[in-house]
């Protein structure tokens, strides 16, 4: 088929997420290497939010590509209660890499799933009901984890599930109270956590669960203080403390999980994308050795067909195995180094830029009308005129491909882009920020 064909034949015959089915018009990818691919009229592109943030190695990894076809050789599935060596093998690998609190892992399909595990293995071990999570938040989109999921797409889901609570995130840019340090930011959000936790009951609460840098909805990094804060009264109330690692874990922010960062240990971290960059799907539930030694006596009610599946374990284990024979974070802190000077130049420069966060090769630019007002360039939760799709649309002219959530588009390049294909690509935003400054705001 041409790419014509089979953008016309994925139209007629499949329903495409998050979109009016009407509007939508894929590219059709015809190969693809490192941080580029090519359509079918060969025009190259670059992936500048690694698919979906999933992509960590890029595209045609030989070695994860050998790993999966040695398996198929081997065998492609046996259940989950039989032995599989790449399953054994990856579970131990990530126990090894996790704090030694953690004990054990429950493999998954993927992120959503995962995080939908960890909360039926919280209320097992700790007979409690209640999950507090955060309104700017996602956790995937099946029923559980939409639950989960603070942000808008959750409201197809509503009323929603009973007990799954929310509470705000530690979102200085847009917080009304100008905070003399992060320090006294953490203590405001953790007096109001700690008030809720008391008027929810912490009796009733079985686990909070976090993204440990808000992803998608605009990496929002938890401010000095604020994670060990909510460790403590995790520890004070008896409640779990569950970092959703899907979008941060596997070097994407610069340390293997980005729980690192604050000198934590969480009690359940779930992780999928970059524990196998997408070359066969996987996910998963890493729990402390405290809590998988209940399980010993106490039925785990969880179970998938493909909890570990062979192939995505194979893929896990050689993912792992190039994140460390590559020395991928050394390469993820420096050019990190780099795209944040850049972030930071192109606030001082562009009226449009209202913020940047980044953090590794993880980072966010938030649009405004006015930097003064920052009000935001779409109004929360509604783009009537479509502007943000116009703006990424004039990066994918650019062939500079991301995309935006809300007011902010999405830089989380793959963690093998060199410095200079770095600053390539963001010299096609700058040029977009200046049109946005001109003709947007
Ligand atoms: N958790 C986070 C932080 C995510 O970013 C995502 C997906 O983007 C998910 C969970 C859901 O993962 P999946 O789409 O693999 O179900």
């Amino acid at each position: 088929m041409n790419g014509f064909d089979i953008r016309n034949k994925q139209k007629k015959y499949n329903l495409q997420s998050w979109s009016k089915q009407g509007g939508i018009n894929p590219i059709s990818v015809e190969k693809a290497d490192g941080i580029y691919f090519w359509d079918y009229e060969g025009n190259k592109y670059t992936d500048m939010s690694s698919q979906l943030v999933n992509m960590n190695v890029g595209f045609g990894n030989k070695k994860i590509g050998d790993a999966i076809k040695e398996q198929v050789d081997q065998y492609c599935f046996v259940g989950p209660s039989y032995g599989a060596e790449s399953r054994a093998q990856l579970a131990e690998k990530i126990v090894n890499l996790l704090p030694d609190n953690f004990g054990k892992i429950f493999f998954t399909n993927a992120g959503a799933d995962a995080n939908e595990n960890a909360v039926k293995i919280a209320r097992m071990f700790t007979g409690k009901n209640k999950i507090l999570s955060r309104y700017r938040s996602y956790h995937g989109s099946s029923f559980g984890a939409g639950n989960l999921t603070g942000e808008p797409r959750r409201y197809t889901l509503e009323p929603g599930i009973p007990g799954f609570i929310k509470f705000f995130d530690p979102y200085i840019y847009r917080e009304a109270i100008a905070f003399a340090s992060e320090e006294e930011a953490s203590k405001y959000y953790l007096t109001k956590l700690e008030e809720q936790i008391q008027y929810e009951g912490a009796n009733q609460i079985a686990a909070i669960v976090m993204e440990t840098i808000t992803g998608s909805n605009g990496v929002i990094i938890p401010p000095e203080g604020y994670m060990p804060g909510v460790r403590a009264l995790c520890d004070k109330y008896g409640i779990l403390m569950i970092c959703d690692e899907v979008m941060t874990g596997w070097c994407r922010t610069g340390k293997m999980f980005a729980f690192e960062h604050f000198e934590i240990k969480p009690d359940i971290i779930t992780f999928a994308k970059g524990v196998t960059c997408g070359y066969v799907p996987l996910g998963g539930v890493a729990v402390s050795a405290e809590i998988a030694e209940y399980f010993d006596e106490h039925l785990l009610s969880c179970g998938l067909t493909y909890s570990g599946h062979p192939l995505a374990c194979a893929a896990g284990v050689a993912c792992i195995d190039y994140y460390e024979e590559e020395n991928i974070l050394d390469n993820v802190n420096a050019v990190g180094k780099v795209l944040g000077e850049h972030l930071e130049e192109m606030k001082r420069a562009h009226p449009c830029v209202g913020d940047v966060r980044y953090i590794g090769l993880f980072s966010a630019v938030e649009l405004v009308k006015s930097k003064e007002t920052k009000e935001a360039i779409v109004p929360y939760g509604n783009d009537p005129q479509g502007i943000m799709g116009r703006i990424v649309g004039m990066l994918k002219e650019r062939k500079f491909m991301t995309y935006s959530h809300e007011n902010m588009i999405l830089v989380c390049p793959p963690l093998i882009i060199t410095e200079s294909q770095l600053i390539e690509e963001l010299e096609k935003l700058d040029e977009v920020l200046d049109i946005v400054d001109r003709d947007f705001i």
